[in-house]
């Protein structure tokens, strides 16, 4: 065995990380409040990313503090095979309030991937109850990013993260929305592209509606480099799936809880899918959790019209409904709550949108895309090297004192949702200077 420097950074393997740049020039956070990070030696991070889209009321917000304290020292730990405790039931039925229309039952998970891998679950289990066992087909789109799940990066749309990997069968996918050509520097949803939801019917021709079980999507996809929903256009999938019977799931993990006003963007959007997944703000990324909501219809068919006595749905994790992680969740219920976050969120949309699209013109911005308290700045790719001007861009943002996120060479922005519109001007006239300044 070889001695190791108890701060060796070489054992942690980092996920979607360059380790081996990152290692020889690390980039450390020691701790967080409210709109900041701060570095070993105490240096602030303005967080332009809540965290990675998750930390939405802000770092370190006492309520959630206190109630993670609490309830370690309660109840640390509770199965919820069949076993339960009284805050993960709070947690679903709260959860069943705030999502749209009758989406009332909730599964959890420990995370966004696991959360996408029970829907599907979810999906294929309530076409067996009804009686539809060919509907094993699964659609999604490409750049779509579903987690790191097995099924995830299978109905997923982001090459990288599935060459070298086996996918699952009988998955297909719809083009994907992002056209600068037709629809750059479009403020909020673009004009153009609602017809590529149309590509659905020509799948269902090809495929057969009957082998179909279900469509998922991001209403709006975050990690692909944010790609905007056309207008109408989730509409339109949502009538196909419905007039075909085809169960329609939104990934709602970046785009739930406050990140583009209204609680999920299905409420925002004034589209409801048959299946809502979310995560990352339920705790406020302080806890991790994963959900599953679900129509009150496709719990009935597979929980209460079991044939059989027992497990109806053999699928769950050993952190599902961990107690910390609902104690996080619940909390940060009441923060969203009591200080109208959502309301805010979409208050500051129109003066986020101003802000950033002011960026135009800037050297290389090839485009600029927004959704409540999103945006992304796509730069031009140096020739021969994509992705590395925006890298650049985040390398220089960290040692400037600004967390951005970087996809290829789009520059995304999700700040947590406290954001004043001072910090919107010095997050902005930051990377305004950074950007004239990269070649
Ligand atoms: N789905 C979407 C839309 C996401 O953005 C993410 C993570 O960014 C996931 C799923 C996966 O979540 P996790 O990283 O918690 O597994």
């Amino acid at each position: 065995m070889t001695a190791r420097a108890a701060n060796d950074l070489d054992p942690f393997w980092m996920p979607f990380t360059a380790n081996r740049s990152f290692k020889a020039q690390p980039r450390l956070l020691a701790s967080a409040r409210d709109m900041h990070y701060f570095t070993p030696d105490g240096r602030p991070i303005l967080d332009g990313t809540a965290g990675l889209w998750c930390v939405n009321a802000g770092h370190a917000r006492q309520p959630i503090v206190e109630a993670i304290q609490r309830q370690a020292e309660v109840l640390d730990y509770a199965p919820t095979f069949q076993l339960g405790h009284p805050l993960v039931f709070e947690l679903a039925a709260r959860l069943g309030m705030l999502f749209p229309a009758d989406i009332d039952h909730v599964f959890f998970a420990g995370s966004g991937s696991e959360g996408v891998d029970s829907a599907l679950k979810i999906a294929l289990a309530y076409q067996r109850a009804r009686g539809f066992e060919n509907r094993t087909r699964l659609i999604g789109r490409q750049k779509g990013y579903h987690g790191v799940g097995f099924g995830g990066i299978s109905v997923g749309g982001l090459e990288n993260n599935k060459r070298g990997f086996l996918t699952l069968p009988g998955v297909d996918h719809l083009s994907h929305t992002l056209n600068l050509e037709e629809a750059a520097f479009s403020r909020g949803q673009p004009a153009w592209g609602a017809h590529l939801a149309d590509e659905l019917e020509t799948l269902i021709v090809e495929h057969g509606a009957e082998t179909i079980a279900a469509v998922i999507v991001e209403p709006m996809s975050g990690s692909a480099g944010v790609i905007v929903p056309p207008v109408g256009y989730l509409e339109r999938l949502r009538e196909i799936t419905r007039r075909h019977d085809i169960l329609l799931i939104f990934d709602e993990v970046i785009t739930g809880f406050g990140r583009v006003g209204g609680a999920t963007a299905s409420e925002t959007l004034g589209v409801t899918p048959d299946l809502l997944v979310c995560a990352k703000g339920l705790t406020n990324g302080a806890v991790p959790m994963g959900a599953v909501g679900v129509r009150g219809e496709i719990y009935e068919a597979v929980v209460n019209g079991a044939s059989a006595p027992g497990i109806e749905f053999f699928h769950g994790y050993t952190y599902s409904g961990h107690p910390l992680a609902a104690a996080a969740g619940l909390a940060t219920l009441d923060v969203y709550e009591t200080e109208g976050l959502f309301q805010r969120a979409s208050d500051m949309a129109p003066y986020w949108q101003e802000a950033v699209h002011s960026l135009k013109g800037l050297p290389n911005v090839i485009d600029i895309r927004n959704l409540g308290m999103v945006a992304a700045v796509e730069l031009a790719s140096r020739p021969e090297a994509p992705g590395a001007r925006a890298t650049e861009v985040f390398h220089r943002a960290f040692d400037e004192g600004l967390l951005i996120r970087v996809t290829g060479d789009v520059i995304a922005l999700s700040p947590p949702l406290i954001i004043s519109r001072e910090q919107i001007d010095e997050l902005v006239g930051r990377l305004a200077d950074i950007l004239r300044n990269t070649p």
